[in-house]
């Protein structure tokens, strides 16, 4: 098989080859990023062979997924432009964001058909696939434990006549199938929901075999003990890439905005046709918000999980801001103790 057509199993597109000068197409070695360590890069090249980078300090962050240009000795020369990205708060005190995945096409929004069934919940992994620029596939999972699937689907449905909604069952082989046209050759899905919905069970049916632990071994992962050196990017049975790593098991909200826009665009093109611009949507004269509410075109849930969302994005936003800021002034202080004490050693 040529180095091309392996390219374009691993995900090449393109999107990519438009960003390479034809020289450091020539020069360099293009591989794609599928795991990331505290001290190594693992990356996948064009033949199909893992090779692992050193990370240096200086060196550009860099995520599952991302693709990459190095010379033969491993070292990084450049990082293509991604046209997807998760990315959330760090935890801890580092005030930046973290890069979870990039360049994923699709994303599988597993929510289970059980009494966890939440539309709130599946509006705000809505609202995180919106922000990161990828495809959402809503997947209903645990559908065989489900007495009415219909009225599952259409209240989905319901949330945005555009969005891809299925229902299977994820133990089950014939679910590869319903998501065939997301996983094919070239392309790149990741799998978001809570905990308990069948995600491992899901994966591992998308894997073709067990290659995932499902149940507590991942329960670890989540709770930041990813002590796991095992790659993340995975070849399907059928040719798509499977991109699972444990932190978009925790993405939150935040700097959002757009995302939760997007996902309500019903309630968005409302809020501009209140008469007032700085409505609050209560008892001002000419609020859209309260007349769609009133004739029944906007749910109460969807409208406060709309506030919601946009409230909770903001305020952690805020907070990394804060705290963005709080180490600014933390390092001014050091520096003026530094200096201080610089000063006393030249006068004493
Ligand atoms: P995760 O936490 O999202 O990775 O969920 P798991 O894949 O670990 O699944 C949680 C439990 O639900 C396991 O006991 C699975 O066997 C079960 N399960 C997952 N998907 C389905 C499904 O579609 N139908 C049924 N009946 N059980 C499922
Ligand atoms: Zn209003």
């Amino acid at each position: 098989m040529s180095q091309q057509m392996h390219l374009t199993q691993l995900g090449w597109s393109g999107f990519f080859q438009q960003q390479l000068s034809l020289e450091q197409w020539q020069q360099g070695t293009l591989a794609r990023v599928s795991a990331v360590h505290r001290s190594i890069i693992e990356v996948i090249t064009a033949d199909f062979k893992p090779l692992s980078l050193p990370i240096l300090s200086n060196m550009t962050d860099l995520t599952v997924g991302d693709w990459i240009l190095c010379d033969d000795q491993g070292h990084l020369l450049d990082v293509l432009q991604r046209f997807s990205l998760f990315s959330r708060k760090a935890a801890g005190n580092k005030a930046q964001l973290q890069l979870i995945a990039a360049n994923i096409d699709t994303v599988f929004i597993v929510c289970a058909l059980n009494n966890n069934f939440n539309l709130s919940r599946i509006e705000r992994y809505l609202a995180l696939a919106k922000e990161a620029a990828v495809e959402p596939v809503v997947v209903l999972s645990k559908a065989d434990l489900c007495q009415d699937i219909e009225h599952a689907l259409a209240q989905v449905a319901a949330l945005d006549p555009m969005l891809m909604v299925v229902a299977l069952n994820c133990l089950d082989e014939q679910s590869k199938s319903v998501l065939q046209p997301w996983c094919k050759p070239g392309k790149t899905v990741a799998v978001l929901g809570s905990s308990g919905v069948g995600k491992s069970s899901l994966i591992n049916t998308l894997l073709g075999h067990e290659q995932l632990l499902t149940g507590n071994a991942r329960e670890q992962d989540s709770r930041g003990r990813h002590t796991t050196t095992g790659r993340t990017l995975h070849l399907m049975a059928d040719g798509g890439l499977l991109l699972d790593t444990p932190g978009m098991r925790e993405l939150q909200l935040s700097d959002c905005e757009q995302g939760v826009e997007a996902t309500f665009a019903d309630v968005t093109s409302l809020v501009e046709q209140c008469r007032f611009s700085d409505c609050h949507h209560q008892t001002e004269p000419g609020c859209a918000v309260q007349a769609a509410l009133a004739d029944g075109t906007l749910s109460a849930r969807r409208f406060n999980n709309y506030q919601k969302l946009l409230k909770e994005q903001a305020h952690n936003s805020a907070t990394l801001a804060q705290r963005r800021q709080r180490e600014k002034q933390l390092h001014r202080g050091y520096r003026s103790i530094i200096n201080a004490a610089q000063q006393r050693k030249k006068g004493g």
